[in-house]
């Protein structure tokens, strides 16, 4: 029987659902949520992120707030405008869209945003809260592939968990929201020897690598077991696909998720979960 596909948009659905009726109520407390996405310049690329974003804060009926400089903007103009959103108590989060100039440094202007209102979560102090098992903004994308996890509906307690990648956007923080799960983890990366021995082992497979579609072939996966394919490969004509070779895989694992369709749609629900969660504290 092929596996079960981990449905991330119907998934998605239900926590949008469930986001807006949260965000209604706390509206009608008086509690209203706003996100400012900040941009130095922009691009194509920015601009259909932020037209998605718009989009779903409008369907959440949550404030959306440009804030635009010019793409020779100094270091000193960002780091001042981020303070400035920083002190704004109406702010309630704020996304410093990437990839900024050349001439800047995204990773340290994004560590300038408070930690209470970064919720992409890529901060030390949000990474290391998820250590001290203190959650507060937890990065979207691994948030959203242990989300698909437990949709499957597999007993995580004491689960083998293989997490291919150890970046500190998706790979980290996924093991250690898995260990927190009770998974006993293991984390693979590029130096890894004998990669698909180890994936045998698991019965819950993350693969966050990114680097050829399809690596991961149906003959490293243990049968019945849940795979859930966070890579995103550019294969060119528009189109994308994941780590996982999906045909092979699909004959072997008990579910999958898709690529597109699966940890995508998930992630951008999590960057609203994070949003509603800081106008809550
Ligand atoms: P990254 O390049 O920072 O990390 C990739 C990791 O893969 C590294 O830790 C590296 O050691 C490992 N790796 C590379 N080649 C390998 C190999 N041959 N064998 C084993 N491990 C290998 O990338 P990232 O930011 O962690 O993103 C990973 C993938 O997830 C990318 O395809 C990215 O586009 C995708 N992604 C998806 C979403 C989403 O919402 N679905 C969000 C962010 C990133």
């Amino acid at each position: 029987m092929p596996a079960k596909i981990l449905d991330g948009k119907a998934v998605a659905k239900r926590i949008k659902d469930q986001l807006a009726a949260e965000f209604a109520a706390l509206k009608a407390q008086g509690k209203l949520a706003k996100l400012v996405s900040l941009a130095v310049g922009s691009d194509d690329g920015t601009n259909s992120y932020r037209k998605s974003q718009l989009k779903q804060a409008e369907a959440l009926g949550v404030a959306y707030a440009m804030e635009d400089l010019r793409a020779d903007a100094p270091e000193s103009a960002v780091v001042e405008k981020i303070n400035m959103l920083n002190a704004d108590k109406s702010v309630t989060g704020i996304i410093l869209q990437m990839p900024v100039p050349k001439h800047l440094n995204g990773e340290s202007l994004a560590k300038r945003i408070a930690p209470a209102k970064n919720i992409e979560g890529i901060d030390p102090v949000n990474l290391g809260s998820i250590v001290m098992k203190q959650y507060r903004n937890v990065p979207c994308t691994p948030r959203a592939a242990v989300e698909l996890v437990i949709e499957s509906g597999i007993d995580l307690n004491g689960a083998n968990a293989v997490v291919i990648g150890r970046s500190t956007i998706v790979g980290k923080p996924a093991a250690l929201l898995l260990l927190d799960k009770n998974c006993t983890v293991t984390i693979c990366h590029s130096k890894s020897k004998n990669l698909p021995a180890i994936c045998r082992n698991a019965d819950i497979l993350v693969t966050a690598i990114g680097t050829e579609a399809g690596m991961v072939k149906g003959d490293w996966v243990k049968p019945g077991a849940v795979v859930v394919d966070v890579g995103i490969i550019d294969i060119g004509g528009g189109k994308i696909r994941g780590d996982v070779d999906a045909e092979s895989v699909s004959a072997v694992a008990g579910f999958l998720s898709p690529v597109p369709g699966g940890v995508g749609p998930v992630t951008v629900q999590m960057l609203y979960r994070n949003l509603l969660d800081a106008l809550k504290a």
